[in-house]
């Protein structure tokens, strides 16, 4: 068992046009990121300390996300979906059952983490589900750092 997570460190570009693809499916027309943005110098998963993933980008940004948030964010359609429905953005957590009885449920956490290509990384969650395929170029636009937040807000604030 390693101790120090999964280390992804892409060789090449081929994947590139595949990423953007996958990123399509989510939120339509977006401004295309520049390669550097989407290149990960450095991935990790740090699954044995159930915190989170960080990602050291290519033009020198820094990323980092919790579990529960990826768990939230999830790419694939169907959460994609209801996400729409519910208009939360990815991460949103889903409101709380008002239920006082309602079952507790803990916090994702990833049971694997598996690389995808050279381009995206996926997890089986601790909750049963895997279907989502977290593409570099979907992770760079999701970056939660304090920059990428406020242009985040921005497009969203402007009518
Ligand atoms: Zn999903
Ligand atoms: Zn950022």
């Amino acid at each position: 068992m390693s101790h120090e997570g999964i280390r992804i460190v892409p060789a090449d570009r081929a994947a590139e046009e595949t990423a953007r693809d996958a990123a399509r499916g989510y939120g339509g027309d977006l401004p295309k990121l520049s390669i550097s943005a989407v290149t990960p110098l450095k991935v990790r998963v740090k699954k044995s300390e159930g915190t989170g993933v960080e990602i050291d980008w290519h033009d020198g940004h820094h990323s980092a996300w919790t579990f529960p948030w990826l768990r939230d964010a999830c790419p694939c359609a169907t959460c994609h979906e209801e996400r729409e429905h519910s208009g939360r953005l990815p991460g949103e957590p889903m409101p709380k059952d008002p239920n006082p009885l309602a079952l507790y449920h803990p916090p994702a956490k990833p049971l694997e983490v598996l690389p995808i290509g050279k381009y995206a990384i996926k997890f089986k969650w601790s909750d049963g589900h895997e279907g989502g395929i977290y593409s570099w170029d979907f992770l760079r636009r999701v970056c939660r750092c304090e920059e990428c937040a406020a242009s985040h807000t921005g497009q969203e604030v402007q009518e």
